[in-house]
């Protein structure tokens, strides 16, 4: 359980979804105290999901940007947020209950909430000019830049981010490449079936990939670039665009006694192990997974936004039960719109409705290792999602649920 504080000066660190959705949250649920939002980005906070699908396939213009704006100055002085942007936190001192801003501002609280996300792991190939990657708003925008000239793009990393970029590439004309060290890079989010599938949406489209070879080196500038691979492939490109994961924006609480390891670990009520005035959420945050039985970083917005909620209910109301997780991710490639729910055990089973080389309606569901269903993957199936993540939370088995998606397709 945690206890109730209405009227504590409560300071978010990190103004992006997790921490614009926990100021707000505060607020709704009565929080009475200050709040302070403080933002590394002179940015209002904007939404992630639209930097790799809807701004890179549309024509770029700074009402589409508007649109994904999570707050507006005004509805965040209308709530009592006091708004911190432009300035990232340097330090945390615990035991003086005080952030420390990168101007040296000294800023005391009553509880803080860690929000500081993630950031794009660090391209290891730095040639001076033409290698990109996709975080912000201005890696966003300077991709989109790239893409539109049409030229020759390689993209390093198969993940969801990755494809989703070399898709909107091919929709500008450019050639595309993506390589991946990994034989099936998509697999371990959407198991090998539909990850098979995403690789030939991928080849009908134009794209090509050269999976299961690493990346030995990016040589030269924007506009002339080669791409070494590991087995001496050389693929001449115009830009590369890297997008091999990302890593926990902590290195600000090195000197603050928290415990860090990849992210701020927490106990099941999301507060940073043994300091009961600090929370962390978002992308940032690690903590125990009931499902899964293991500390787990998740990097997707319905996670982020949940925690917000979470958090801002623990320190208005209280709580009795640890956070518990919806994990549901979603990916949109060409036309097609995949979902995912829970997770794929490895050594799992899993089981097909739909006719998934027709590119229609079709579900994944998996299982784990006793038969019990632990999750499901959607593609361009918005009905059957909806019914699956229905099953799933009232805990009907995994036949039922492969049957009644039977029915329903
Ligand atoms: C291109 C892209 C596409 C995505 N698409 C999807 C999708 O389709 N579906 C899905 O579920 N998820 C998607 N995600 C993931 C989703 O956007 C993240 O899970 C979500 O943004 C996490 O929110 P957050 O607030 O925890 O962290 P972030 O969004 O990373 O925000 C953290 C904020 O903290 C700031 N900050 C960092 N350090 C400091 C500091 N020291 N002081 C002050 N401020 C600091 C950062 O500048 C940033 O503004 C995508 C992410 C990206 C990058």
């Amino acid at each position: 359980m945690t206890q109730a504080s209405a009227d504590r000066h409560v300071v978010i660190v990190g103004a992006s979804l997790a921490g614009t959705r926990a100021a707000e949250g505060l607020r709704n649920l009565g929080h009475t105290g200050r709040i302070t939002l403080i933002g590394a980005e002179s940015e209002l906070p904007y939404d992630r999901p639209p930097l790799s699908k809807d701004l890179l396939t549309s024509d770029w213009s700074d009402e589409s940007v508007e649109s994904f704006r999570l707050a507006t100055k005004a509805s965040l002085e209308g709530a009592g947020i006091e708004l911190e942007l432009g300035v990232a936190a340097a330090g945390l001192d615990v035991a003086k209950r005080s952030v420390i801003l990168a101007d040296g501002t000294i800023i005391s609280y009553d509880l803080v909430v860690i929000a500081t996300g993630a950031a794009a792991r660090p391209s290891p190939w730095r040639p001076g000019t033409g290698v990109y990657q996709l975080r912000t708003l201005e890696d966003s925008r300077a991709i989109a830049a790239r893409l539109k000239l049409g030229e020759p793009v390689v993209v390093v990393g198969g993940g969801f981010i990755g494809t989703e970029i070399a898709a909107a590439a091919v929709g500008f004309g450019c050639d595309v490449t993506v390589v991946d060290p990994v034989s099936e890079p998509m697999a371990r989010i959407v198991g090998p079936e539909i990850a098979r599938s995403l690789v030939e949406l991928h080849h009908r489209h134009g794209a090509q990939t050269r999976f299961g070879v690493g990346v030995a080196d990016i040589q030269g500038k924007d506009g002339e670039l080669t791409v070494i691979l590991d087995d001496g492939t050389r693929l001449e490109t115009s830009t590369a665009v890297v997008g091999i994961g990302s890593i926990a924006s902590t290195e600000w609480l090195a000197s603050s006694g928290l415990t860090l390891d990849n992210g701020v670990v927490t106990d099941g009520f999301l507060r940073a192990v043994g300091v009961d005035d600090v929370y962390a959420i978002g992308d940032v945050a690690r903590w125990p997974h009931p499902g899964r039985g293991v500390q787990v970083r998740a990097e997707h917005w319905t996670n982020a936004s949940d925690q917000a909620r979470y958090v801002a209910t623990a320190i208005t109301q209280g709580v009795d039960e640890p956070y518990d997780s919806t994990d549901y991710v979603w990916s949109h490639q060409y036309d097609w719109k995949v979902h995912t729910i829970g997770w794929r055990h490895p050594g799992g089973s899993s089981t097909i409705v739909g006719d998934l080389a027709k590119g229609g309606k079709t579900a994944v569901i998996h299982s784990d290792a006793n038969g019990d269903v632990c999750g499901a993957v959607t593609v361009n199936w918005p009905r059957g999602l909806n019914l699956a993540r229905r099953l799933f939370a009232s805990g009907e088995s995994a036949e039922t649920i492969v049957e009644k998606l039977g029915q329903l397709a």
